[in-house]
């Protein structure tokens, strides 16, 4: 399982008409979904939530919705109001400067704490970024 993970590109197949993926064929991956063949990505499907007509290949399939792009954000805005991230740093400065590396999309890093019983591993605290502004102004 984890070889298919980290090797996508062999023996994957459509996941809607089942076509194998050969070498030089464009193929398309669908976040939550999986691969569809150049035929399918571009076919045109109606978004789940919002009914939109759009090429299979720019939705995202999410709890098993197919969304567009537009839908995507806004339920994603409703789902996630912070995260979390582990960085492992000697010390606060780096550690610091990893942690807003690597803060996820569209969210602020609001903390960076060493984790307990640790030395070299912290914690950095994250908020989305509409809930940060609202928080602040
Ligand atoms: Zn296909
Ligand atoms: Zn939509």
């Amino acid at each position: 399982m984890l070889g298919h993970l980290s090797k996508p590109e062999a023996g994957a197949s459509c996941r809607v008409c089942g076509k194998e993926m050969r070498k030089g064929e464009q193929f398309h991956y669908i976040t939550g979904f999986g691969y569809v063949c150049h035929s399918c990505g571009i076919q045109g499907v109606e978004c789940d939530s919002c009914g939109a007509k759009v090429r299979r290949m720019t939705l995202t399939v999410l709890r098993g919705r197919s969304l567009c792009l537009t839908c995507y954000r806004r339920e994603r805005e409703t789902g996630e109001k912070r995260a979390m991230r582990e960085i492992k740093s000697a010390d606060i400065q780096s550690a610091l400067g990893m942690a807003l590396e690597s803060a996820p999309e569209g969210f602020k890093l609001i903390g960076l704490r060493l984790k307990t019983s640790s030395k070299d591993m912290w914690q950095a605290e994250y908020e989305r970024e509409d809930i940060f502004e609202m928080r602040c102004s």
